[in-house]
C-alpha cells in the first residue's frame, strides 16, 4: 500500500495547493485546515462533499496517530499517553495540569540518538524522526481526551527525541501550532529543550519564534558533562555557552537551564558555585530536577537535602533557580520510561535495539 499523505504536515498554503491539484476550489483549504486542526475525522467534516471526504480518506491521514493507551496518575492529574503511529511505532506524550492550565510534553522522535546516560528515551536508539503533523497530533489527541475539561495551552518539547536533531519538522510544527486558523497556541507558552546542538541553536535564534529555549546542562564543567552526555564531546561548554549567549542577545529572551541532580556526580555545593560562575551575567533561570532514577542506567537521584542545599547555594549567589515538581512518577513520567516498559513487557525492547525496521515494533 502506498503511504498515505499526512495532511497535518501541511501549511495552509500547501494544503490549498494540494486541493487545487485535486481539482477542488480554493476555499476548501480553509475548511479542511480548520477541521484537521480540531482533530475531526474526515467522516465528520460535514461541510465538505462526501465524494471529497471519501477521496481524502483513501489517500490521506486525518490524524496520523491513535491513543494506544492513556494512563492517568493516581497521585496527581498527570496522564501519560502511549500513542501508535500509522506505521506501528509507539511514542509517548505526557499531559500535566498546572494552576495555569494544561501542558503537554511532546515527543519529536521515535526514541533518541543522543545517548545521555540518565535518559530512558535513548536506550533503544532512534527509529525515525516524527513529522510536524505527528507532533501536532499529540496535542490534538490530548485535547480530544480532555473534552469539556479544557485544552492544552502550553507545550514543552521535552518528550522523547532531540528536537534540534529534527530541526525542520520541529520548526514547522511550532509555526502550525501557532496558526490563527489552527490551535493558535501562543509561542510564548512553548518551551523547546535541547541537549545543546550548537549550530542549530544559532539557526533557531534567527527564526523569529518567541519560544523559551531550555538547555539541558546537567553539569557545571566539561569533565562531568562528558561522563553523562555524549554531545559534550562534540560541543564543549565554551561553544555551547557562546551559542546560548548569542541566542539571548538576538532574541531578547531568557533561557532556561535544566540541571538533573545526580547523587555523587554533580550535586555538591561546590558544583553549584561552579555553575553560578558559568552562568554569571546571563539572562537565565535554572530548573533543578531531582533525577528520575532509571534502573537500566544505574544512576541515583541526589538526596532531598542535597537538592535543597544546591538550590540554596544558587540563590545565595543570585542565580534564579527553582526545583521542578516531580509529577507522574507512578506512571513512569520521565522521558521514554513508559514506552520502554511497554516494549519490554512485550519482549520488544531488545529487538528494537537490534533493528530499526518499523515492522519490528
Ligand atoms: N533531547 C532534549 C529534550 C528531551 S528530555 C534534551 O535533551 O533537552 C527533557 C529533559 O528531561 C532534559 O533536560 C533531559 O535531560 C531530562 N531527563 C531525561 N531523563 C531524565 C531523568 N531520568 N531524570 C531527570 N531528568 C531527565
Amino acid at each position: 500500500m502506498a503511504d498515505k499523505r499526512v495532511l497535518l504536515d501541511m501549511t495552509r498554503e500547501e494544503l490549498a495547493q494540494f486541493l487545487t491539484e485535486m481539482g477542488q476550489p480554493a476555499f476548501r483549504a480553509g475548511q479542511l485546515f480548520s477541521w484537521l486542526h480540531k482533530g475531526v475525522p474526515f467522516s465528520r467534516m460535514l461541510n465538505l462533499p462526501a465524494s471529497l471526504r471519501e477521496e481524502l480518506a483513501a489517500h490521506c491521514h486525518d490524524l496520523p496517530l491513535q491513543i494506544h493507551r492513556a494512563i492517568p496518575s493516581r497521585r496527581d492529574d498527570t496522564v501519560k499517553f502511549l500513542l501508535a503511529c500509522a506505521d506501528g511505532h509507539l511514542i509517548e506524550s505526557v499531559l500535566m495540569h498546572y494552576h495555569y492550565g494544561y501542558t503537554l510534553c511532546v515527543s519529536t522522535q521515535v526514541g533518541c540518538l543522543m545517548g545521555c546516560a540518565f535518559c530512558a528515551s535513548t536506550l533503544g536508539g532512534c527509529a525515525r524522526d516524527l513529522s510536524a503533523g505527528e507532533m501536532l497530533s499529540q496535542v490534538l489527541l490530548a485535547n480530544g481526551y480532555l473534552g469539556d475539561k479544557g485544552k492544552v495551552g502550553h507545550v514543552v518539547l521535552m518528550g522523547s527525541g532531540e528536537p534540534l536533531a529534527n530541526y525542520d519538522a520541529t520548526v514547522r510544527f511550532l509555526r502550525l501550532l501557532n496558526d490563527p486558523q489552527g490551535l493558535m497556541i501562543s509561542l510564548r507558552n512553548v518551551s523547546l529543550s535541547t541537549c545543546g546542538l550548537v549550530p542549530e541553536i544559532g539557526q533557531l535564534a534567527g527564526e523569529g519564534l518567541p519560544i523559551t529555549l531550555s538547555v539541558s546542562l546537567h553539569a557545571p564543567n566539561d569533565e562531568i558533562r562528558r561522563q553523562i552526555m555524549p554531545i559534550a564531546k562534540r560541543y564543549p561548554l565554551n561553544e555551547l555557552m557562546a551559542a546560548v549567549r548569542e541566542y539571548v542577545r538576538k532574541t531578547g529572551r531568557r533561557v532556561v537551564f535544566e540541571y538533573a541532580l545526580i547523587g555523587n556526580l554533580n550535586s555538591h555545593p561546590s558544583h553549584a558555585r561552579e555553575l553560578a560562575e558559568l552562568l554569571r551575567g546571563l539572562q537565565c533561570h535554572v530548573n533543578l530536577i531531582p533525577l528520575n532514577p532509571v534502573p537500566e542506567r544505574g544512576l541515583a537521584s541526589a538526596t532531598p537535602q542535597a537538592v535543597k542545599a544546591f538550590l540554596a547555594e544558587l540563590e545565595r549567589l543570585h542565580i534564579s533557580a527553582t526545583c521542578r515538581r516531580e509529577m507522574g512518577q507512578d506512571i513512569s513520567g520521565a522521558c521514554g520510561q513508559l514506552r520502554n516498559r511497554h516494549l519490554k513487557s512485550e519482549g520488544k525492547l531488545d529487538r528494537i535495539m537490534e533493528s530499526t525496521d518499523p515492522r519490528d515494533i
